[in-house]
């Protein structure tokens, strides 16, 4: 029938899904309340990407609590290539925004638009694999180094796994296991730390090559070592692409090109670093409490 046609259409997207995803038990959940509103194939698929993300008037609460609004009336614009960097309090929408560019689901008001089309009119699987993420605590598959990695990009060579592991930083600490990329991971193999981990993540975003990504940056402090390897990988990886970063240090968002500042569910400000500090608003007291006192 119909529906069970469509439950097991569902049910094999979100287990692809899931499989990329690789998030945490409670990310099936979210997964299964919001698969059947967004068709898994269908509509178009541009040709070549140049990264143009715009969100016009975005109004958004999720499906399972209509009556909250979480975002409310949202613009932003990143031209190909644009770094923006979204900051503000917990809670603000700033996830929600980077969920939306991946049309994990639909607003209920105005439109997200890559490169001119709305997300609505293009392939969903074809939009996502448009997208590279790197999540603040990456989940990694309990096989090997050498699949973790290649699950960016199913056909890639081991040459080609290795060269996205050396422009990730992740080359040298995998050759010093003995078993190398065979090593696995996880419960049964090596334990990584989380810099590690973000750098298979980074490795995995390379390899992916997609021109729009979106980075959750890390809260929890990593060591200087990692953290420098980690942020010099992120530079790279980020050169030429369109990308939005969930931004928790002060060095993204001195570096990006526009920071948003949310508050609940709204644009309280944009500009850049420079431009924001001039302000008496959320912006200099989010810096000056969370980033310098971090
Ligand atoms: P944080 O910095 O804590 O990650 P955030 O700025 O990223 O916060 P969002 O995760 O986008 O904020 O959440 C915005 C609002 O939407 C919050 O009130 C949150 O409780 C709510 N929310 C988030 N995910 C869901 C969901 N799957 N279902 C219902 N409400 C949700």
């Amino acid at each position: 029938s119909m529906m069970v046609a469509f439950a097991l259409g569902a049910l094999t997207d979100l287990w692809a899904d899931f499989m990329r995803a690789a998030g945490a038990a409670e990310r099936v959940f979210e997964l299964i309340d919001r698969k059947p509103a967004i068709p898994s194939e269908g509509g178009e698929r541009l040709a070549s990407v140049q990264g143009r993300v715009e969100f016009q008037q975005v109004r958004f609460a999720y499906p399972t609590r209509p009556d909250v609004p979480v975002l409310q009336g949202i613009d932003l614009k990143l031209d190909a290539g644009e770094v923006v960097a979204i900051v503000g309090p917990s809670g603000a929408g700033k996830s929600t925004i980077a969920g939306l560019l991946a049309r994990m689901y639909d607003p209920q008001g105005g439109s997200v638009v890559l490169d001119g089309r709305p997300l609505g009119a293009l392939d969903p699987e074809w939009l996502r694999q448009q997208i590279g993420t790197v999540a603040q605590e990456p989940m990694l598959f309990a096989t090997s180094i050498s699949d973790n990695i290649r699950y960016g990009r199913m056909d890639a060579t081991d040459a080609e796994v290795e060269a996205a592991a050396r422009a990730a930083n992740a080359h040298e600490f995998i050759s010093r296991f003995p078993e190398g990329y065979h090593t696995l991971v996880g419960e049964r193999g090596v334990q990584l730390s989380g810099g590690q981990k973000q750098r298979i993540a980074i490795a995995r975003a390379v390899l992916k090559n997609p021109r729009l990504l979106v980075l959750d940056e890390a809260t929890s402090a990593l060591d200087a070592e990692s953290e420098h390897l980690v942020q010099e990988a992120l530079d790279r990886l980020m050169k030429g692409r369109s990308t939005i970063i969930i931004a928790h240090r002060l060095s993204t968002v001195i570096g990006a090109d526009r920071v948003l500042v949310l508050e609940g569910g709204k644009v309280v400000q944009s500009g850049n670093h420079a431009a924001l500090m001039g302000q008496d608003g959320l912006y200099r007291r989010l810096v000056e409490r969370q980033f310098v006192a971090a």
